[in-house]
């Protein structure tokens, strides 16, 4: 088995050059046995790094007792899990799903029933960011800004409209009466790591009120303590009407969730929404597990406190790279690094040399390791990428 063999087989959406095998805490090891220095966890998923012992247990014991039996019934994880969420955000009710977009999706579509309830006539309008990402489902694509992501798929979902992130007025002026729904990532990730303003997110959320516009945020990638709060929104002292959570709620089981007030949730009846595997007890014995270990472990400490030693060393780089490094920005273990040159040549070069980064657009290295990253391998990463610079 090899690359060229992979090639032949697999639609050709990626470009992939490397064979992982295993990992090890915040080490990923390939096929020919050398070892990588993790700085992606997966994309943003894999917090609590490779092969934590307690969290493989946890999962093994859940295979054992029972894997899946459809959303027809309970199941206690599913029951546990859900009030984990429910307690973690403040809000009281959560569908699970199997993906982020998935997730989306679920939040699309329950933006659109609680408008319909009010107004049976409503066109649904939702109002999305330019550069914000959703996911690859028509759905999610339809409220993505990036047009080439979008047009070779059109027609998407109708009444979609598109404002600038970080600049209110610009919202306001898409707002109509049949506007149901605001949707934005609480920090944009894939567009380029860029943080939302205090004022701007305090501004939507006004705006939502003002209006009976129900607020999404998409914290699949910048929430569950990526940032140094449980859920970034958290930094603003607002509620959303409705939040998407996937990435690092399963730690590398695949699920998401949807999650809303008891108000909005109950615009939902049995009929309106459906999934067959979404929270199934594999899935959602990994929620528990990762709450769990978060809580005992103080993650978010951690990350508040090896976050803050990761920008200084960014920053240093930066001093030393003025040429290149046009900016650095981002929260807690969700930090961008803005270059002036090819963001993907240096992910290649960097994987050629042990290290692991993914890029966010063309001229962003984003870094997204695993929350359980330490000092000694911050001080690595600065070195390796100190050569490639
Ligand atoms: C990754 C991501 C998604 C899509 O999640 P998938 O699990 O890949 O479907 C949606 N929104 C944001 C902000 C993301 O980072």
């Amino acid at each position: 088995m090899d690359l060229q063999e992979a090639d032949k087989h697999f639609i050709h959406t990626y470009n992939r050059n490397v064979i992982f095998t295993k990992g090890e805490g915040v080490y990923l090891f390939d096929d020919k046995g050398n070892k990588y220095l993790d700085m992606g966890a997966g994309i943003a998923v894999s917090a609590l790094g490779y092969s934590n012992d307690e969290f493989k247990q946890a999962l093994k014991d859940q295979i054992d007792d029972l894997i899946h039996v459809s959303n027809l019934y309970y199941t206690m994880p599913a029951i546990k899990a859900s009030k984990y969420i429910s307690d973690a955000t403040g809000l009281d009710k959560v569908f699970f799903t199997n993906s982020g977009t998935e997730a989306i999706e679920g939040a699309i579509k329950l933006a659109r029933k609680y408008a319909y309830l009010k107004n049976k006539d409503s066109r649904g309008e939702i109002i999305a960011m330019n550069h914000s990402f959703h996911g690859r489902s028509m759905g999610a694509l339809s409220v993505t800004g990036t047009k080439h992501y979008r047009e070779p798929f059109e027609p998407l979902i109708g009444g979609v409209k598109f404002a600038e992130y970080n600049d209110i007025e610009s919202v306001k002026a898409l707002v109509t009466d049949d506007t149901c729904a605001i949707i934005l990532e609480t920090l944009q990730g894939e567009g380029g790591i860029h943080p939302a303003d205090n004022e701007f997110i305090t501004g939507l959320r006004k705006l939502c009120d003002d209006n009976d516009i129900l607020l999404i945020l998409d914290e699949i990638q910048c929430g569950m303590g990526r940032t140094g709060k449980i859920f970034t929104y958290k930094y603003y002292g607002i509620m959303p009407d409705i939040l998407t959570c996937a990435k690092a709620l399963g730690c590398g089981v695949p699920v998401g969730a949807f999650v809303a007030s008891k108000k909005i949730a109950d615009a939902m009846i049995p009929g309106d929404h459906g999934t067959t595997y979404g929270g199934n007890p594999l899935a959602t014995a990994a929620i528990c597990k990762v709450f769990e270990i978060y809580e005992k472990e103080g993650i978010l400490n951690h990350v508040n406190e090896i976050a803050s030693y990761l920008v200084k060393r960014l920053g240093e780089l930066k001093e030393r790279h003025k040429d290149i490094i046009k900016d650095i920005r981002g929260l807690g273990l969700m930090q961008g690094m803005e270059i002036s040159v090819s963001a993907a040549d240096i992910v290649a070069d960097a994987l050629k040399k042990g290290l692991i980064l993914i890029s966010a657009g063309t001229n962003v290295i984003r870094f997204v390791p695993p929350l359980i990253i330490e000092k000694e391998h911050v001080d690595r990463m600065y070195e390796i990428l100190d050569g490639i610079l």
